[in-house]
């Protein structure tokens, strides 16, 4: 769509990962001329399935990339918590809360959409990989932008898509320290081999504070190994992974199920991810020209799985709301904050209370959480449940093709 009344159009996206591109499919289709930087040479594989409900499902197919990610859907049939003789302990289908609970009937795995949404805006969008921001000197006709490899640029407006350690968000609003909230865990996921041969399924084993799982990916032809574990904020470097495998080893080491073959695959893997459980939490998400999306403004933690969800949903309110306004950044920022804060808060609820029934600190707890697991098939408010999974991600989204001309709302 073009549109010759538009202001603003040149934007620096910084970030490929999924609000990134997200961002950048709207945008160019209402007129606007995206650029993304992305600190990697490509677009980033690797971590854990991800769950597309609600918002994000209705985000998807506006954009028409649903053929793509049915393509590439997990298929998972169900899960087991095991012993540390693989017995199980309780099992959950994935017809339990009919596709929509623990396991779901609509996961992708992350670094598949990451994938999708590049192939969706590779043709309409600037991409610079390899390359990251250094500074950004704002004045009243656009904003100044140094790069670590290429040549400074101007653009009129800087969006951070740039994940939970942004640094739009440090250059521009303040140290990471002042919005981080560590919730008291560290995750980690790879990629090894299915030498279990599961048939599109997962295993989680607990130990006390500790946990580690299994599941199928790609027609069973990989399995994606996670870890998670509670821990007090580490000192390490985030850009070493050696060092973060060093962790990994140190806090499993001399525990039992499948864990040592899992450790050993991890320097073969291509996708090595480990990061901190933590949220971001701001008072504003912008500040002149410039607009926080996704983990860089609101991160709600692996804890609360909405992480892609927030991200998606943010970056077509976002950039609807620049078009909406015919690219006044300032009435569509405060527009977009006031759209999403409500939202984004409920989200992030979710994740600060996940931990102990995910990773139960005791013995007795993990007991407890797995004899409350087995149960839930046979409880009544059961359909309570899956109706709070409902709530929790359902957003009424404008439309924002529409409300370029005229304003209009539909409720997903
Ligand atoms: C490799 C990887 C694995 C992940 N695994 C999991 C997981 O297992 N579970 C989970 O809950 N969440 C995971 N996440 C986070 C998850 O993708 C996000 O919570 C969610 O999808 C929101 O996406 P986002 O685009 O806002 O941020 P992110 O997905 O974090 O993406 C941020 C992007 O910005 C890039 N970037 C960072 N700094 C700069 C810079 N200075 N300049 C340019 N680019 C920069 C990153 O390389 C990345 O591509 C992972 C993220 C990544 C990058």
């Amino acid at each position: 769509m073009t549109n010759n009344s538009l202001k603003n159009r040149t934007i620096l996206i910084s970030g490929a990962s999924i609000a990134g591109p997200a961002l950048a499919y709207w945008l160019s289709r209402y007129g606007f001329k995206p650029t993304i930087v992305e600190r990697a040479p490509a677009p980033r594989a690797g971590g854990n399935a991800i769950d597309i409900r609600g918002g994000s499902r209705a985000v998807v197919e506006r954009m028409g990339i649903m053929p793509a990610i049915r393509q590439a859907l997990t298929n998972q049939r169900g899960m087991s918590f095991v012993d540390s003789s693989n017995r199980p302990q309780a099992t959950m289908g994935v017809e339990l809360f009919g596709g929509e609970g623990l396991v779901s009937d609509f996961e992708i795995l992350r670094g598949d959409l990451v994938q999708i949404l590049y192939e969706a805006t590779r043709d309409t969008t600037e991409y610079i990989f390899h390359d990251t921001i250094t500074a950004l000197s704002e004045n009243e006709e656009g904003i100044q932008v140094t790069f670590e490899k290429g040549q400074p640029r101007i653009f009129d407006l800087v969006l951070g898509a740039d994940g939970l350690h942004s640094t739009v968000r440090q250059l521009s609003f303040g140290a990471e320290s002042e919005f981080s909230r560590h919730l008291g865990y560290y995750i980690s996921i790879f990629t090894a081999a299915n030498h279990l041969q599961l048939d599109r399924w997962q295993l989680v084993y607990n130990m006390p504070g500790k946990l580690a799982g299994v599941y199928t990916a790609h027609q069973n032809s990989e399995v994606k190994a996670m870890f998670l574990f509670a821990s007090s904020p580490l000192q390490y470097d985030r850009h070493n992974s050696e060092e973060q495998k060093k962790i990994l080893t140190r806090v499993f080491a001399n525990e039992g199920w499948e864990i040592p073959r899992l450790l050993n695959a991890m320097d073969d893997a291509p996708d090595f991810y480990f990061d901190s459980i933590s949220l971001i939490q701001m008072e504003r998400w912008s500040k002149g020209r410039i607009a926080l999306v996704g983990d860089a403004g609101y991160c709600p933690s692996p804890l609360s799985g909405q992480g892609t969800n927030l991200a998606l949903v943010g970056a077509y309110v976002l950039a609807g709301e620049l078009a909406a306004a015919a690219g006044e950044y300032q009435t569509a920022f405060a527009r977009y904050e006031e759209k999403m804060r409500g939202y984004v808060e409920k989200n992030q609820k979710a994740a600060v209370d996940g931990g102990k029934w995910f990773i139960p600190p005791t013995q007795s707890m993990i007991r407890l959480r797995n004899l409350n697991m087995r149960m839930l098939p046979y409880l009544p408010w059961k359909g309570l449940i899956a109706r709070a999974i409902q709530k929790q991600t359902a957003i009424t989204l404008q439309d924002y093709t529409e409300a370029q001309a005229s304003s209009g709302s539909a409720s997903l």
